[in-house]
């Protein structure tokens, strides 16, 4: 089999330790010793959120996470305050009509993080307090955007809506403070900066949430984060959990405490500012806004002439790299890069190097090793200016 190195924004490439431990023999999931697994599973998740409070795990993929949020914390009827800055955004608003919900959407011109003054004029207009909650996007893997999350919080306190926070791309790469920015639901998933297989979600609940899962109405089942939030203080789920899952986690979350959450904010930023700089020496544009970046995914247009679609099928066909295109109406115009799971500078460093073969072949004006150039003087901070 072709080595293939992964640098999707999720699923991310996994570590061998994190796979191994799927091959772990199943045990009882009502069991105790299950029940311990769970238990410290969730407790190791909690510090990541940034929060005490308690944090359930469901088996589904993000969105199963998204959707129980909000199922758990509205009722139809309920007006929802959407603030897409992408796809993903645009998901959750989809999700929120899905049950029943009268969704209004604050708009954002596309690469452009969510305006703090934005979404506080529309907070301060809505003097009926109409507006029962806000879905907000942390990382909105489509764009390559990243909204800074402390910025939005004194307009939500002052407001008093609920706040859902999808953090499925932003989770573990950046530092997330639940607690002290007030947010009231926060949904993760495996699949992203965790570097597990992809599988599982796993939400986080404040004080209000939690008084607010006895009066939402939506339409649930499953996907009811009032259940979960019951079961988990026994270290259990509800329904079967994907056990092999949750061992895999619980690996992938012995990795990264190994490097410490410094060190793994500061990898995904360092990989992303390289990635950038790589990107721009050879001619790319990147379609996040300065002082929107995200640190998970680079989303970038190739240089005029270069067809995105053709440039990820070499990559991927010749040389094992495995990109993302564009979602929606960015299909077939710009390329993604992730930063997340389990590579090294030396894959982006060999990434970089295969894109300038690529743009070669597709007879782009490449400055040969310019782009392995930028981003080694990013990685390593030592290489001189190119002559
Ligand atoms: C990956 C992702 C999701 C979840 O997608 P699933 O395919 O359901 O796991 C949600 N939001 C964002 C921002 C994501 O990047």
């Amino acid at each position: 089999m072709r080595k293939t190195l992964l640098f999707l924004p999720g699923p991310v490439a996994v570590a061998e330790s994190v796979l191994a431990a799927m091959a772990r023999p199943l045990e009882n999931h009502r069991g105790p010793e299950f029940a311990a697994r769970l238990t410290r599973v969730a407790d190791r998740l909690k510090p990541m959120f940034g929060t005490t409070g308690p944090v359930v795990l469901l088996g589904s993929s993000g969105t199963g996470g998204m959707e129980a949020a909000v199922a758990s914390m509205f009722s139809p009827g309920d007006t929802l305050l959407a603030c897409p800055i992408g796809v993903f955004g645009r998901r959750f608003a989809e999700i929120a009509r899905a049950l029943g919900c009268t969704v209004e959407v604050l708009d954002t011109p596309a690469g452009a993080a969510l305006d703090p003054a934005a979404l506080a004029a529309r907070l301060e207009a809505d003097t009926g307090k109409r507006i029962a909650g806000v879905l907000l996007t942390h990382n909105e893997t489509s764009t390559g955007v990243q909204n800074d999350m402390s910025a939005y919080v004194a307009a939500l306190r002052e407001h008093g809506a609920i706040s859902v926070v999808d953090s499925v791309s932003g989770f573990g790469a950046s530092r997330f403070r639940m607690d002290e920015w007030g947010y009231d639901v926060v949904v993760t998933a495996s699949q992203k900066a965790l570097a597990a297989p992809p599988g599982m979600a796993m939400v986080a609940l404040g004080a209000r949430a939690i008084a607010r899962l006895e009066a939402s109405t939506c339409p649930r089942f499953y996907f009811d984060l009032k259940k979960a939030l019951e079961f988990s203080k026994i270290g259990q789920t509800p329904w079967t959990p994907p056990i092999s899952l949750v061992y895999a986690l619980d690996a992938a979350l012995d990795r990264y405490e190994a490097s410490g959450v410094d060190a793994v904010v500061e990898r995904h930023a360092l990989y992303a500012r390289a990635i950038r700089a790589a990107f721009e020496a050879l001619g790319f544009t990147i379609f996040s806004r300065p002082g929107a970046h995200s640190v998970t995914v680079v989303a970038a247009a190739p240089p005029a002439g270069v067809d995105p679609g053709k440039l990820l099928d070499e990559l991927r066909v010749e040389r094992g790299i495995i990109l993302s295109g564009g979602q929606a109406e960015l299909a077939g115009k710009i390329v993604r890069m992730g930063t997340m799971g389990d590579i090294s500078e030396t894959d982006i460093l060999g990434a970089i190097g295969a894109i300038e073969i690529a743009l070669l072949d597709a007879d782009a004006p490449v400055h040969l090793g310019s782009g392995v150039q930028a981003a080694l003087r990013e990685l390593i901070g030592k290489v001189g200016a190119p002559a």
